[in-house]
């Protein structure tokens, strides 16, 4: 069979997708630093990729100039989890092997997703013994620039250079004989660190006038006098309503004015170990009246809800509107995930998905710390 009729056939499946060559990139400011220095490859490789923006993939194709196929989002996320059901496991495996003999590359983004601050995310154990299976030689490559051309709090796009750096590279006669857990160790080594970290080495900013517009929606607490929710964004910065205080969002990611927090990672962490030390009680943390809520069941359906009111406790969620009332408690739930355009999506113990989406300046990220700190302090 020859190539393009595989990759033709196999985007068309349930396994793999190939972002339209026409994507309009350009539409969005994104400036390529490589234009005379796409990648060859002669021989096919599994591409490791840290997940920096929801571009990433969109991006990724215009540095290669060889045949490759993306694994969808959904199987990275079930390969990541275990989930993946044993048969769809092995055809998948048996769909990499066709491909591996045409010589058609993979990318997969082994992240579970995509992170706040453009750290890179653990990759599980599940996911490294798969990326053994595939037995393909794994090259690690970033895209770089992309986290600050659409940080995942905001939808307004940011002009951006983007580049790429080639990193390590494992061959699978080396990988065969290593055990799983220190396969495992040596792929998080080789990760990307920090996505946040190479846009400020290479000096890529954010190209915007609006850099901080919807941080609100991830900053809780004022980093200057420790308050909550009396933060809001102006432009570059983000101001409290309580002190006073501005805070700049230079172009490459620091924070200036303030004697607490100097970046992202660092303001990241101060507002959960200042969220850590709230005294337990019994009401709502913050409510809000107007967040939008759809459920996805197990079988993928999707019932819409709509707007319901929100109430956030250090133990619970409940959304309610009119007939309807929903509590969520945090001993009910495997794992919440903060995605982008202020969606939050939490996974039930149960199999269920709920989904809740900010219509204005909701800070949904906080749910997603006060349930990591619930399973921390349960954890003792
Ligand atoms: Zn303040």
């Amino acid at each position: 069979m020859n190539k393009n009729k595989i990759l033709k056939e196999f985007i068309d499946r349930d396994f793999f997708e190939l972002p339209k060559k026409s994507f309009d990139c350009l539409k969005y400011s994104f400036k390529f630093g490589w234009t005379d220095d796409r990648v060859e490859d002669p021989y096919p490789h599994l591409y490791i990729c840290n997940k920096t923006s929801v571009y990433d993939k969109f991006l990724i194709g215009k540095t290669f100039k060889f045949n490759y196929l993306i694994l969808k989002d959904e199987i990275v996320k079930q390969i990541y989890d275990g989930t993946l059901p044993k048969h769809k496991l092995k055809s998948l495996l048996n769909h990499i092997k066709i491909l591996y003999d045409a010589f058609i590359s993979i990318v997969i983004f082994p992240e579970r997703n995509q992170t706040v601050f453009g750290d890179t995310g653990f990759i599980s154990k599940n996911m490294t013994d798969f990326l053994l299976e595939t037995k393909f030689d794994i090259r690690f490559f970033s895209l770089i620039g992309t986290y600050f051309s659409a940080p995942i709090w905001t939808n307004d796009f940011r002009k951006c250079t983007v580049s790429y750096r080639r990193q390590f590279e494992i061959k699978y006669n080396d990988a065969k004989n290593m055990s799983s857990e220190k396969f495992n160790d040596k792929v998080n080594e080789f990760m990307p660190s920090s996505a946040s970290v190479y846009t400020k080495k290479v000096q890529l900013g954010m190209l915007s006038t609006k850099r901080a517009q919807n941080l609100e929606t991830i900053v809780y607490c004022c980093p200057n006098c420790k308050k909550f929710f009396s933060i809001y964004s102006e432009r570059n910065c983000i101001k409290c309503n309580n002190c006073q205080s501005a805070v700049e969002l230079l172009e490459n990611g620091d924070i200036i004015l303030t004697k607490n927090v100097h970046n992202f990672d660092e303001l990241n962490d101060f507002q959960y170990k200042e969220l850590s030390k709230l005294k337990f009680t019994n009401k709502p943390i913050i409510s809000y009246p107007t967040a939008n809520l759809c459920t996805v069941f197990d079988n993928n359906s999707i019932n819409i809800i709509g707007d319901v009111k929100l109430d956030i406790y250090q133990t619970k969620i409940q959304a309610t509107k009119n007939d309807y009332n929903k509590t969520i408690e945090y001993h009910d739930v495997r794992e919440i995930e903060f995605a982008p355009s202020n969606t939050l999506i939490i996974y039930l113990s149960d199999g269920n998905k709920i989904g809740f989406v900010g219509k204005n300046k909701e800070n949904l990220y906080i749910i997603s710390d006060l349930f990591k700190n619930f399973k921390e302090k349960t954890a003792l």
